[in-house]
């Protein structure tokens, strides 16, 4: 009997080497499932599949299930987000946002916000000055911890929920506890472990978890502040999602930037 198939309108988050020619293609699915499929003779020379299954691309899939893997057996492009591809500090600034998608997504959870933030984020990153990407990027991991239920609390206290005064010039400081999930305030902060961040940084933070990817493109971070979130993003990936993002500490050493 012929197995079922199913169609998937996907996100390509990662690929797999499996055996001599075969790939194991993982992708997030629009409904924000995590799928992973084995895309057989992928990897040969003459395959014309791989071209349409590159990371960052947007296809229309068909699959069909298979006992262990499903079978990836057709995939048609919609979006190569070529704009990424074509770039090294593009890509470099935006595969965090893969990874983290491929870290937070699951086989059985629906979560269609994961998708479509995810690919806006790609989106903008795509067509915004390589520059920026940084600043996007960030927003993007912000905006999908938050969705994931580990949205950081950048303006009250996460003990008392008093106000936190960002206000203060690039001097000025603020106790920001990773474990507890925020800013803490000065009363709190004796009870707490805490690292001082630069107000400026936690600013800048909370700006791009709340602004959409368009206004980020037309007023992004300076370079070194962009820098200062993402090692934010990695502690708080580390402590909540469990895990260190590789492509963030690639993009802190690859000097593209
Ligand atoms: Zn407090």
């Amino acid at each position: 009997m012929a197995q079922p198939t199913y169609p998937a309108h996907a996100l390509v988050v990662r690929k797999t080497k499996l055996g001599e020619t075969d790939l194991i293609v993982t992708l997030l699915a629009d409904d924000g499932r995590l799928l992973r499929a084995v895309a057989k003779g992928a990897r040969k020379p003459t395959s014309t599949f791989s071209s349409r299954i590159e990371l960052f691309s947007v296809v229309d899939a068909l699959l069909v299930e298979g006992r262990n893997l499903d079978i990836l057996k057709e995939a048609r492009l919609v979006d190569a987000n070529l704009g990424i591809r074509e770039s090294m500090e593009r890509a470099a600034a935006a595969s965090p946002i893969l990874e983290l998608a491929g870290i937070i997504a699951q086989p059985e959870l629906v979560h269609p916000k994961l998708f479509s933030c995810t690919v806006a984020g790609l989106k903008a990153a795509c067509d915004a000055d390589p520059a920026q990407t940084l600043s996007l990027s960030a927003a993007c991991l912000l905006k999908v911890f938050s969705f994931a239920g580990f949205r950081p609390s950048f303006n009250e206290c996460v003990k008392c929920g008093s106000k936190i005064d960002l206000s203060g010039g690039r001097s000025s400081v603020v106790s920001f506890s990773v474990l507890d999930g925020g800013c803490v305030c000065d009363d709190c902060s004796r009870l707490s472990e805490v690292v001082h961040l630069p107000a400026e940084t936690i600013q800048w933070a909370n700006y791009l978890l709340m602004s959409t990817f368009a206004d980020i493109a037309q007023h992004p971070c300076e370079r070194r502040v962009a820098f200062d979130v993402m090692q934010l993003c990695q502690s708080w990936s580390r402590e909540h999602v469990g895990t260190r993002l590789k492509s963030l500490d690639f993009l802190f050493t690859c000097g593209l930037f």
